[in-house]
């Protein structure tokens, strides 16, 4: 069958893109000139696909060696076509680009847009979804396009009026690249006019490194871009407006960054490196296939933005450039992870964002509790994973803690708080920061003053298994081991006089220990409680139980472990139960309670019950016996 034979295919959109494209056509009316962006920015990319592909095959350029994006408004059939002499697709690219959302966070986009215009634009430029925008615009889109080395019999024409459906078909198409033609609504048709299309290249796309050429029936052709590599020019010449406007190209969005630094290095290893922190998370922050935020070009031409060896995962939320003119052109995976030049240049990347990060901490302090509270979870990384800044990185963490819970406190905040005579900086890690300050664990703690941080990301049981001191103080669980709070004890002697161990209870723990055995490692009297009758703690060689249960949740191996529980001696219910010992150690309750003691202090810290069936048979066994003694009993 002959391209001119076949006829077009029609296919339905993915749900998820009729979702968008819904939204493009109805919601978001104010912004939607960002169509034009993220045309010209899909443009550039392509041509820096192409740029890179005809490193190794010169033929792809088909002559054409400069990369160019043409703007070709028609007021007599109402159409605006934006043309590049990019990369192209083949019929499977452009079904699978232009008729699905390719990121896997799709849904994560349409479940966060909250109705708000602004916002939803600037969500819709910083997810990517682009190409899209076009419907704001347009009552049909047609799409004619011809993947670079192919012939020119083999081109495809994708064509869409933004319901549910589009077709497509092959064309013959002799230009190189891809030719985007807009029919414009009824009332959009400013974007015929040179006036609109000047401001609007002006104001988004005036630094992608590419001429975005205006071709109006006419007139000469006229460029309307800087079309300068803005990370080239020097700093001193650069406003503020053009750094933020190269931010939102280059973070496809319109957001304002946090922050940016631009330097250029020399010495052994040359590079220029703009880099950008966002005031938000990407959307694809926590996954796995998250989106590569720097791209890396040699003097200006587009090599990667898979480079990631460039960055370690702790700052993959950096956006911006590298240009490092050193490097082959024709550098390969395999060369980038074992290049030296690429090494240092990360070495040099990562001094640069920690010193930048530091400066903020210090002087900024509102900037860096904002960049905390967006990026904290993920530069926590940098404790496992990076131990050659590990003092740099711990100077930047930031806790809640039990006793400033809604401050930021940092480890050298939290040692300027100590009780004379602390030995350690304390912490609990759980899920979450409600749980961790009810937790009994924290009793003591709080009785003495002491400070504890309350850990929840589940990052952090990697960083304190990393960070075992902080300026010479060692950090120590408060679900741990024994607990010895030491010389704080003997300071603070009318409490201690007052609550000094009750002696007596060894019988009732050695009967413990034997009846619940299955449950528990150890039963012994707590230092920890002063409220509670009982707590568990993991033992001093073990895991710790929320560590298990992150481990549990990765699917992960988890070794085989009891807690300890640990009783208040000062509580009445164990004074009781000693009672009930020193009377009959084969009294029943006293099983059936430890039992009970044991769940509910693993309820008390967040934990799952390992047997919540016995559980509630416990909880039924003793109210029956409570109903059956009759009420003078329950209420005496
Ligand atoms: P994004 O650009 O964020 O990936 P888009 O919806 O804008 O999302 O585009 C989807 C994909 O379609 C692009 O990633 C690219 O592969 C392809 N594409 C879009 N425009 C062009 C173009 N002008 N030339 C080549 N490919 C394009």
């Amino acid at each position: 069958m002959t391209a001119e034979s076949a006829s077009p295919e029609t296919r339905a959109f993915e749900t998820e893109v009729q979702q968008l494209l819904h939204l493009m056509v109805h919601a978001l009316y104010s912004h939607r000139e960002i169509f034009l962006r993220e045309l010209i920015s899909n443009a550039s990319d392509a041509i820096d696909r192409l740029r890179f592909e005809g490193l190794q095959d010169e033929s792809l350029f088909e002559g054409q060696k400069e990369g160019r994006i043409t703007l070709r408004p028609d007021p007599d059939s109402g159409t605006l076509t934006v043309a590049d002499n990019g990369s192209g697709m083949d019929r499977d690219e452009v079904i699978a680009n232009l008729g699905t959302i390719a990121h896997s966070g799709s849904q994560a986009f349409l479940e966060q847009l909250t109705g708000d215009e602004q916002e939803d634009a600037r969500l819709i430029g910083q997810f990517g979804v682009g190409f899209y925008a076009a419907f704001m615009v347009a009552d049909r889109v047609t799409v004619e396009t011809r993947r670079a080395g192919r012939e020119s019999g083999e081109g495809v024409r994708w064509a869409s009026d933004g319901s549910g459906s589009y077709t497509v078909e092959a064309i013959e198409r002799p230009e190189l690249g891809t030719a985007i033609t807009l029919e414009l609504k009824e009332d959009a048709r400013e974007f015929l006019e040179a006036e609109t299309l000047r401001r609007v290249v002006k104001t988004y796309s005036d630094h992608i490194p590419y001429p975005v050429v205006l071709e109006a029936p006419d007139a000469e052709p006229e460029t309307l871009n800087e079309a300068s590599a803005l990370w080239a020019r020097p700093r001193s010449e650069i406003t503020e407006e053009e750094y933020r406007q190269f931010y939102a190209h280059i973070a496809h969005g319109d957001t304002e960054p946090l922050a940016w630094l631009h330097f250029h290095a020399e010495g052994t290893t040359e590079y220029t490196a703009l880099l950008y922190i966002p005031s938000r998370p990407p959307m694809d922050l926590w996954q796995p296939d998250a989106r590569h935020g720097v791209r890396l070009y040699v003097r200006r031409v587009f090599i990667t933005d898979q480079a990631r060896e460039l960055l370690p995962t702790y700052l993959r939320f950096l956006r911006g450039v590298v240009d490092a003119p050193d490097l082959p052109l024709n550098i390969s995976r395999e060369m980038l992870q074992s290049d030296q030049q690429v090494a240092r240049i990360r070495k040099g990347i990562v001094r640069r964002v920690l010193k930048r990060l530091t400066e903020m901490a210090e002087s900024e302090s509102d900037r860096y509790r904002r960049f905390w509270e967006n990026f904290g979870a993920v530069l926590k990384e940098g404790i496992p994973e990076d131990p050659s800044n590990k003092e740099e990185l711990a100077g930047l963490l930031r806790f809640r803690t039990s006793r400033r819970p809604d401050e930021w406190v940092s480890l050298a905040d939290y040692k300027a708080g100590m009780r004379e005579g602390q030995q350690a900086i304390y912490y609990l890690t759980g899920d979450d920061l409600d749980t961790l300050r009810n937790s009994p664990q924290l009793e003591v703690f709080q009785a003495k003053g002491v400070e504890v941080l309350l850990l929840t990301d589940p990052v952090d049981e990697w960083v304190v298994m990393h960070l075992t001191e902080y300026d010479g103080t060692p950090l120590t669980s408060v679900a741990h081991g024994d607990l010895d709070l030491g010389d704080l004890e003997e300071k603070d002697s009318e409490a201690t006089e007052e609550r000094e161990t009750p002696a007596g209870f060894e019988g009732l723990l050695e009967t413990l220990r034997e009846r619940l055995g299955g449950g528990a490692s150890d039963v012994r009297l707590s230092q920890r409680l002063t409220d509670s009758p009982s707590c568990i703690v993991a033992a001093e060689d073990a895991l710790g139980e929320h560590m298990e249960r992150i481990l549990r949740a990765a699917n992960q191996p988890v070794p085989e472990s009891r807690p300890v529980l640990e009783l208040n001696p000062h509580h009445p219910l164990i004074q009781q139960m000693k009672q009930i010992h020193t009377t009959d150690p084969n009294d029943k309750r006293l099983e059936q309670w430890g039992w009970l003691l044991l769940d509910q202090a693993r309820l008390a810290q967040g934990a799952d019950l390992p047997d919540p069936a016995g559980a509630a048979r416990r909880i039924s066994a003793m109210m029956d016996e409570l109903a059956g003694s009759g009420p003078t009993r329950i209420i005496t």
